[in-house]
């Protein structure tokens, strides 16, 4: 990157917003200049957020869902026949909650198992998700990763694991673009693959 016309200040900003996931360098740039063109209010107020929010959430232990305190929801035992939904990342909780389809607890793998990648179900704790299933009778549980070959496999990978212990397992509507994760596919298409979620058997 050329630093002959710009501060050490601004290119240091650039680098770390450069390391974001999804933003390349000509999306960093624009983000740091458009702060400096704005009111100081704004770059205060994020950075502000930023630093209370890294403080202050930590992810549940049981479901890995960010939580602000120490318990959480997925917690409370009065609550039993409840829908369970297996996500791959805690973005994908955000993309189900907003499709306004789903009411119900959420478990968060934190990846999918991958023979190329060498992720193992040691690796997403799977042991962990079995012994939440099995102590809490979910009466369905929808298996929501991504219609990739991955989410496939992670997918059938967990229902053989659970089968015995819930009366239904579905898995989201094939109507998914094939290959797309769940995290990109607006908010329609994912309430009708939520709607049209089916048995697997
Ligand atoms: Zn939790």
């Amino acid at each position: 990157m050329g630093t002959n016309y710009l501060p050490k200040e601004l290119v240091k900003l650039i680098e770390s917003l450069s390391k974001l996931p999804g933003i390349g360098n000509s999306t960093a740039s624009r983000l740091a200049l458009h702060l400096m063109k704005k009111p100081s209010d704004l770059s205060l107020e994020i950075a502000k957020s930023l630093v209370e929010a890294r403080k202050k959430v930590k992810t549940c232990p049981t479901c890995n869902i960010f939580i602000f305190d120490e318990k959480c929801g997925c917690l409370d035992s009065e609550k039993e026949g409840e829908v369970l939904c297996i996500v791959e990342n805690a973005v994908d909780v955000i993309s189900i909650e907003n499709s306004g389809e789903y009411e119900g607890q959420f478990h968060v793998l934190q990846g999918l198992l991958s023979i190329s990648q060498g992720i193992s179900p040691q690796d997403l704790k799977i042991d962990k998700l079995i012994t939440r299933v099995k102590e809490k009778k979910f009466k369905e549980i929808i298996l929501a990763t991504d219609p990739t070959s991955d989410g496939e496999f992670t997918a059938q990978f967990i229902y053989e694991k659970i089968k015995d212990l819930c009366p239904l397992i579905t898995r989201i509507a094939i109507g998914v673009p094939i290959g797309s994760e769940v995290n990109y596919i607006d908010k329609n298409t994912l309430a009708k693959s939520l709607i049209d979620r089916r048995k697997i058997d």
